[in-house]
């Protein structure tokens, strides 16, 4: 039960059980909150960065880097630390890569807004100054970020070997990374937009990462149905088919009684009248390559082989739905009315052995603009993690294409960004200048964590990186090697510029947001018919309970 203590008179207003938290006490423990999630995913920031193991309550296993599959796997439920995670999921989705350095930021904005709160400067005023900085960061980018084009390989490679940096990819990223950038230049629009749904990502557990290739159309991972059916066929007519190949037992249900064995022949023969009536239907269209994406039996796979026909039965609806785009296939969904006009084209379709699995290779297809980026890979947790590299790499090389600008990388936009940032702030007045001072700090600690994860001495690696930008060296980044910054441009350390602009707008946002909360009010726990939350009000859906304070962290967290 609560009570306005502005009042003398009790004014009960909440649910019994509610509980409220306000002012500092909310603030603090919302901010310990958000800090403690970016400690834990602070380590993994960087080249050298660690990995997380996740176990989840199936006892799975993740083990990964990605700031944004940690966080969730993580489960968190404190609605603070929920936003923490929030951040991830949108530069994941917008970006592809940045997800670490937007919760770190965010995590030091918010401790750098806590000393500010300490000083008694208004929540609204940090608001405020954060909002300044994070928009001038972004006109300070755009001037000092490199401009690139769809045919400049060379920077578009190294963009994608940072953005596989540290993801298990390490012996084979040059490999991959050029596999990449050829992906995406086959199916980048002249703006370089890529529809994903163009790059397959095939993962193969078995052979080595080096091994992962770049298939110019789509790879099926299923053998022919029949050894007697051929493994390559060239000037592919594909049909591609949503309809069981099979006889149809009993259509509608009708009970079939044998009584003799004339009977018992007599079914056997219009099975196979049945059947063979479908093949021909199907020969008749000029098809020679079947996807079925239902069951194919005996008769009809014998038929098939005989005919010389190479098909595949069970194939996953999303490869059908691949073909269909690839080879200009339209899917079929009875056979009776297969038309020529149904089939689609392809150079070659054939059965290949590759790390000792069979897998169907359909190439040379009529719009050029699919492929597969087949991965190998010693395990599956190997093989998903590099699949996951692969997915950021594909999205940060397109995303460069796109906005025409990337940053040198290794701390070094941050620490430039913090020295303008603190001249900007110098014209502002008052507590304003404090907050965009505070946010200028903030941004350090992206060098200071990849100094400090690389096991290089934190304090001298950004006061040596401090001195090079002064000096006007403002590409100057950590050098995970030693303790000298370098040139992050000639080290071939590149990233997105939206990677950058996107990490501070929406870590400014979140910490922003949280600092802004002075009130926490959390419905009772609720028990056997109770009213639901939106009735009790208050609480946007989908937030767990929060007691006040730290409540839902472990302990020991911060
Ligand atoms: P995120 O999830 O934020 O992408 P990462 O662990 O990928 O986190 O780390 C990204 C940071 O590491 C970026 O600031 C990037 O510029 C930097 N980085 C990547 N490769 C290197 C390198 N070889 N040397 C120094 N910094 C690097
Ligand atoms: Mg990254």
């Amino acid at each position: 039960m609560q009570q306005n203590q502005d009042n003398q008179q009790p004014v009960i207003f909440l649910k019994e059980g509610s509980e409220r938290t306000e002012g500092r006490e909310a603030q603090n423990g919302n901010i310990a909150a958000a800090k403690a999630v970016a400690h834990t995913i602070r380590t993994t920031l960087g080249p050298e960065g660690m990995d997380k193991m996740l176990v989840d309550n199936m006892g799975d296993v993740v083990i990964t880097n990605d700031g944004n599959t940690i966080l969730q796997e993580m489960g968190i439920e404190h609605p603070a630390a929920r936003m923490m995670v929030e951040i991830a999921r949108t530069q994941d989705e917008e970006v592809g890569d940045g997800t670490t350095t937007a919760v770190v930021i965010a995590g030091e904005l918010l401790r750098q807004a806590e000393e500010l709160l300490e000083q008694d400067i208004h929540p609204t005023v940090i608001a405020h100054g954060y909002r300044m900085a994070a928009l001038k960061a972004e006109e300070i980018l755009r001037s000092i970020a490199i401009n690139v084009h769809k045919d400049d390989v060379f920077i578009l490679r190294r963009v994608a070997e940072t953005a596989m940096t540290g993801k298990g990819a390490e012996g084979a990223r040059e490999k991959l990374a050029s596999m990449v950038v050829d992906a995406v230049s086959m199916v980048a629009d002249h703006e370089g937009r890529i529809d994903p749904d163009h790059i397959k990502i095939e993962q193969q557990v078995g052979g080595f990462i080096e091994e992962s290739e770049l298939v110019e159309g789509i790879v099926i991972d299923r053998e022919r149905l029949h050894p007697g059916m051929p493994s390559r066929v060239e000037d592919a007519q594909i049909l591609l088919l949503n309809a069981p190949l099979e006889f149809k037992k009993g259509e509608v249900d009708t009970e079939i009684t044998i009584t003799s064995p004339d009977e018992v022949q007599r079914y056997l023969d219009e099975e196979e009248r049945m059947v063979r009536a479908y093949v021909d239907k199907i020969l008749a269209s000029g098809s020679n390559v079947v996807f079925c994406q239902k069951g194919i039996d005996d008769i009809a796979e014998i038929f098939l082989s005989r005919a010389g026909v190479l098909a595949l039965r069970r194939v996953k609806r999303s490869d059908m739905e691949r073909l269909a785009r690839a080879t200009g296939a339209s899917v079929v969904n009875r056979i009776e009315s297969v038309e020529p006009s149904d089939l689609g084209y392809a150079a070659t379709v054939e059965e290949r052995k590759t790390a000792g699995q069979q897998m169907v290779f359909v190439t040379g297809c009529e719009n050029p603009k699919a492929v597969t980026l087949l991965i190998r890979g010693g395990t599956a947790h190997v093989v998903e993690e590099i699949s996951r590299a692969i997915d950021d790499a594909l999205q940060v090389v397109s995303l460069s294409i796109k906005d025409g600008q990337v940053l040198a990388g290794g701390g070094a936009p941050e620490m430039e960004l913090s020295l303008r940032l603190r001249e900007y702030a110098a014209g502002e007045s008052g507590r304003v200048q404090l907050a965009i001072e505070s946010f200028a700090k903030a941004l350090e600690t992206v060098p200071r964590s990849i100094a400090e994860n690389s096991g290089l001495d934190p304090i001298d690696a950004v006061i040596n990186l401090r001195i090079a930008h002064e000096q006007g060296r403002l590409r100057d980044g950590i050098n995970v090697l030693e303790d000298t910054p370098v040139d992050m441009l000639e080290a071939g350390i590149l990233e997105p510029i939206r990677v950058k602009t996107q990490a501070i707008s929406s870590a400014a946002e979140a910490a922003t947001m949280v600092i802004r909360i002075d009130d926490i009010i959390s419905a009772a726990p609720r028990g056997p018919g109770d009213l639901s939350p939106d009735e009790v009000g208050g609480r946007a859906p989908g937030m767990g309970p929060m007691p006040g304070g730290m409540g839902g962290l472990p302990p020991g967290f911060m």
